[in-house]
C-alpha cells in the first residue's frame, strides 16, 4: 500500500515520451521488487502473415501497398455463391513452420467459422482452425540478452500450444474530415498462421527476445516477411501477476503491438500497472488493452468480462485437411508430404550461431547480433565465401561495430542497405592490409552511402585516406605535436599522465584520422620518456 502510493505520483508526473520505457520499467521493478513479492506471467499470441502470392482461399494478390480495394476477389468480398479454395503453398508454409518449432502435425485438421459482426468482415465470420488446428505442442528456444539489463545471455523457452491457419480481416479507415468510416478489403482473406504460446514468460525482455527469435526463424524459413510495420507480424501479449505460490492472476490482453521494442515496453508497463493496482487493493479486470506509443502506456479498448460468443461451427465448404505423415504411402497425389518438407528444412538460426562460434571462434555476443539480422549474416557469409582467407573475426567485429554504427547513425534500414557484400569485402581487405585504419573505415562506409556506385579502393585513393604507417613520418608528426604543446609535455613528464590522451587526440586530428595509432602511441611514449 505504502509503496504503491509513493510510486503513483511518480508515474503520473513522469514526463511522457521523453523517458525511455525500459529505464522506467527497471526503475519501478526495482522499487517493487517484482521478483520477490509478485510473479508476472506472460503468454504471447502471434499472427504471422504467410508469405504467399495469393490469399488463403482466393486467387487475389497479397502485395503490400496495392491501391485500396484492388486485391479483392468475389470470395474475399463474401459475394454469395463463391467458395473457398485452399492455397497449397499456405499449408506447406504452415507445416514447415510447425516442423521448425518441433510441433506435432495433425494428420487431419479442420476449418471452423468464428462469427463476429464487424464492418471489415464481410462474411460475418472468419475461417480459422479452432477444434483441430494444423499443429500442436511445439517449443521455441531462445536467448534473452538486453545489454544494460542482463549481464549475460540466458536461455529460455516457451511451449507452443497450437499453430493454426486462418484468414485476416479487412481494414477500417476512419476519415476525420468527412466523419465517415471506409473499408479496405485488400487484407481480407490474407493467409495467417496464428501461434499460441503457453504462459511461460516473465517479463517484457523475455517476450521481446521470443519475438526476435521467432522472426529470425520465420525469415530463415521464408514463411513470413516479419515486417511488423506492414502488419505482417502482429503480437498480442497476455499479462497477469500473482503472489508466489498462489494461482495465476486475472489477465489482460494487449492487442496488436507494432514493434519488438514496443513488446518489451508494453509488457513491462502492464506488469507494473497490475502490481500497482493490486498493491493498492484494486482488482485487475480481464480486458483487452492497446499500447499507445505516444504516451508509453497501455489503455483499455474494451472489456472482455462478458465472454463473447463466437458461435464456432465447422466450415461446411472445406473438407477436412489431410496431410501425409508417412513418406512410404502411395497415392500421394496432391497431398502435402510432411517428411519431404522436413527434409527441406534449412539450417535454423541457433544452428548457425553454434556453427559460427565453433568454426570461427567469434564471441557469442557478436554472433547473436549477426544471426539476428539477415542482412548482416548475408554480408558475413558472402564476404567470407568470396575469399576464405579473410579473417572471420575481423569481418564480424567490423559488421557489428563500425558498420552497424554507421547504418544506425544514418537511419538506414538494413533491408535496403545500399552497401553490397563486394564493397564491404573490399573495405575489409583495405583494413586487413593496413592500408586504412578503423576510423577511416567508417568514413568509407559513410562515403559509400552517399555514393553507392563508387568503391572503397577508389574512395581511399581519391581522398588519399591511406593509413600513415611510415615510422619516420609518424615520428615527425609526434615531434611536431610535442613541440607545439611543450607545456603539456612538461606536465606529462612531471607525472600528469592523463595528458597522454590529449596527445593522442591531437595526432588523430592532425592526420585526419589517418595515423596508424598503435605505432603512433609507441613513438609518442618513446619521445616522452
Ligand atoms: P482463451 O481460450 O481464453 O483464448 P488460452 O488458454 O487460449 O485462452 O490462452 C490465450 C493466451 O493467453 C495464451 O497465449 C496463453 O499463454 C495466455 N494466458 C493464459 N492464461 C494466462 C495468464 N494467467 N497470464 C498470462 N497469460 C495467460
Ligand atoms: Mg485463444
Amino acid at each position: 500500500m505504502e509503496l504503491a502510493k509513493c510510486i503513483y505520483p511518480f508515474i503520473k508526473t513522469s514526463p511522457e515520451k521523453t523517458r525511455p520505457a525500459r529505464l522506467f520499467a527497471t526503475k519501478v521493478q526495482e522499487l517493487l521488487k517484482i521478483g520477490e513479492n509478485w510473479k508476472p506471467v506472460v503468454g504471447l499470441e502471434v499472427h504471422a502473415q504467410i508469405s504467399a502470392k495469393s490469399k488463403l482461399f482466393s486467387g487475389a494478390g497479397t502485395s503490400f501497398g496495392s491501391p485500396i480495394n484492388s486485391a479483392v476477389s468475389f470470395f474475399d468480398a463474401a459475394i454469395p455463391g463463391t467458395l473457398p479454395v485452399l492455397n497449397k503453398r499456405c499449408v506447406e508454409a504452415g507445416i514447415t513452420t510447425a516442423l521448425a518449432l518441433s510441433c506435432k502435425i495433425n494428420e487431419v485438421s479442420h476449418f471452423d467459422r468464428k462469427h463476429y459482426f464487424y464492418a471489415d468482415l464481410p462474411a460475418g465470420y472468419q475461417i480459422t482452425q479452432q477444434r483441430k488446428p494444423l499443429a500442436v505442442d511445439g517449443i521455441l528456444h531462445f536467448n534473452v540478452f538486453t545489454p544494460g539489463i542482463h549481464k549475460q545471455p540466458y536461455p529460455k523457452h516457451s511451449k507452443i500450444k497450437q499453430l493454426q491457419l486462418e484468414q485476416d480481416s479487412g481494414r477500417s479507415l476512419h476519415d476525420e474530415e468527412t466523419k465517415r468510416s471506409l473499408i479496405d478489403l485488400n487484407r481480407a482473406g490474407l493467409p495467417l498462421m496464428e501461434l499460441v504460446f503457453e504462459p511461460d514468460l516473465e517479463d517484457g525482455e523475455e517476450a521481446a527476445a521470443l519475438v526476435k527469435e521467432l522472426c529470425a526463424i520465420l525469415l530463415r524459413l521464408g514463411t513470413c516477411s516479419c515486417k511488423m510495420e506492414e502488419g505482417a507480424f502482429r503480437v498480442d501479449a497476455n499479462v497477469s501477476v500473482n503472489r508466489p505460490g498462489e494461482p495465476l492472476g486475472v489477465r489482460t490482453e494487449i492487442k496488436n503491438i507494432g514493434s519488438v521494442r514496443a513488446v518489451a515496453a508494453a509488457v513491462n508497463f502492464e506488469i507494473e500497472r497490475q502490481v500497482l493496482m493490486l498493491e493498492d487493493g484494486l482488482e485487475v479486470v480481464n480486458e483487452t488493452r492497446s499500447w499507445n506509443t505516444d504516451t508509453n502506456k497501455t489503455v483499455s479498448m474494451r472489456d472482455k468480462e462478458v465472454k463473447q460468443d463466437y458461435r464456432f461451427m465447422p466450415e461446411p465448404n472445406l473438407p477436412p485437411l489431410r496431410v501425409h505423415l508417412d513418406s512410404n504411402l502411395e497415392n500421394k497425389y496432391n497431398l502435402i508430404d510432411v517428411p519431404f518438407l522436413k527434409e527441406q528444412l534449412p539450417e535454423l538460426p541457433e544452428e548457425s550461431r553454434r556453427n559460427l562460434v565453433e568454426k570461427y571462434a567469434i564471441p557469442r555476443e557478436l554472433v547473436l547480433v549477426i544471426v539476428n539480422e539477415p542482412t548482416l549474416l548475408e554480408i558475413f557469409s558472402k564476404v567470407l565465401n568470396d575469399r576464405p582467407n579473410r579473417s572471420a573475426l575481423v569481418i564480424a567485429k567490423v559488421l557489428v561495430n563500425s558498420f552497424l554504427e554507421v547504418m544506425n547513425k544514418n537511419k538506414i534500414n538494413l533491408d535496403n542497405c545500399p552497401i553490397t557484400p563486394e564493397q564491404f569485402g573490399e573495405a575489409i581487405d583495405l583494413l586487413e592490409t593496413r592500408k586504412i585504419n578503423l576510423l577511416v573505415l567508417k568514413l568509407v562506409f559513410e562515403e559509400l552511402l552517399a555514393n553507392p556506385q563508387s568503391s572503397p579502393e577508389k574512395i581511399v585513393a581519391e581522398r588519399n585516406w591511406y593509413q600513415i604507417v611510415d615510422e619516420e613520418e609518424l615520428t615527425k608528426i609526434c615531434q611536431k605535436i610535442l613541440e607545439e604543446n611543450a607545456d603539456a609535455a612538461r606536465k606529462y613528464k612531471l607525472g600528469k599522465k592523463q595528458i597522454f590522451n590529449f596527445f593522442k587526440k591531437a595526432i588523430v586530428k592532425s592526420t585526419d584520422q589517418r595515423a596508424d595509432m598503435k605505432k603512433a602511441v609507441e613513438i609518442l611514449k618513446k619521445l616522452l620518456q
